[in-house]
């Protein structure tokens, strides 16, 4: 079985000392591409480096919408940002084109709502969303879109600009939002997460097989609660996908391994 996991987070320090560990087990249950997302200047960096350590690893970079906020917000309003440098925004796109070989996709980039210190600045979010995805059109790459609790502005905004390669990563939206997603062709992602969430069911018995991807998202969404998520666990998002379509695990797997090779070019 080919297995897919189209957004993680492998350069995260939680993978410092068992990223090789964590490879392997990937490949041993079948996934033959990770999909690395980077989503400041240091993770599009240390992104890029993995992709040359490991040849599963596919690089996708992005401006994270909270990342994005860098130069607005100040650390000690919460815990919430992390504690990344101030960098130049416009600086960090021409990175991103420069290193357009190397890359499979542009994300993780969108909106995110989640805290009033967010929200205060939209505007912001939402020129930074666009010029990503100016970028994301002119070098022909899809997007990968982050859009907590601001679902409906990240659809509108990708819809203005008329977006066709777009997936949805981790989408909580209300199921009229999903279904709008899919008549507009995008793609939907689901993280191993729907073993313990009931929205991702719904999602899955919503969207197409033909619009579906599998991610991970680690070391975030691990299908035990508590524990670090990693690639190989690729495998229960395919389990739980199966029963819902009442299709079998292997029929699941071809879609989505060819789903995702369509529109990453893989
Ligand atoms: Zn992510």
């Amino acid at each position: 079985m080919k297995l897919i996991d189209i957004h993680a987070h492998l350069e995260d320090s939680r993978f410092k000392k068992d990223l090789n560990e964590v490879i392997k087990r990937a490949k041993k249950v079948g996934i033959t591409t990770i999909i690395n997302s980077g989503v400041n200047p240091e993770t599009n960096r240390k992104t890029l480096k993995l992709s040359t350590e490991y040849d599963i690893i596919k690089c996708s970079f992005g401006i994270y919408p909270i990342d994005a906020l860098v130069n607005e917000i100040k650390y000690n309003e919460g815990d919430f940002l992390r504690k990344i440098k101030p960098f130049s925004i416009h600086e960090e796109l021409n990175w991103i084109e420069k290193h357009k070989n190397n890359c499979v996709a542009i994300g993780e980039v969108g909106l995110d709502y989640n805290w009033p210190e967010f929200t205060k600045h939209k505007e912001k979010q939402i020129k930074v969303f666009e010029e990503t995805i100016a970028l994301a059109k002119k070098i022909d790459k899809p997007l990968i879109i982050h859009s907590r609790k601001a679902e409906l502005d990240a659809i509108k905004v990708l819809e203005k600009h008329q977006c066709k390669k777009v997936v949805m990563h981790c989408f909580n939206g209300k199921k009229s939002l999903i279904k709008r997603c899919v008549e507009n062709g995008w793609f939907l992602s689901v993280p191993p997460v729907i073993t313990r969430l009931e929205h991702f069911k719904m999602l899955v018995e919503v969207v197409p097989l033909k619009q579906l991807l599998t991610e991970t998202d680690a070391p975030y969404l691990s299908p035990v609660a508590g524990t670090k998520n990693e690639s190989a666990n690729i495998t229960f998002t395919i389990k739980e996908i199966a029963k819902i379509k009442n299709i079998n695990e292997e029929k699941i797997a071809e879609q989505i391994f060819n789903n995702a090779k369509g529109l990453f070019n893989l």
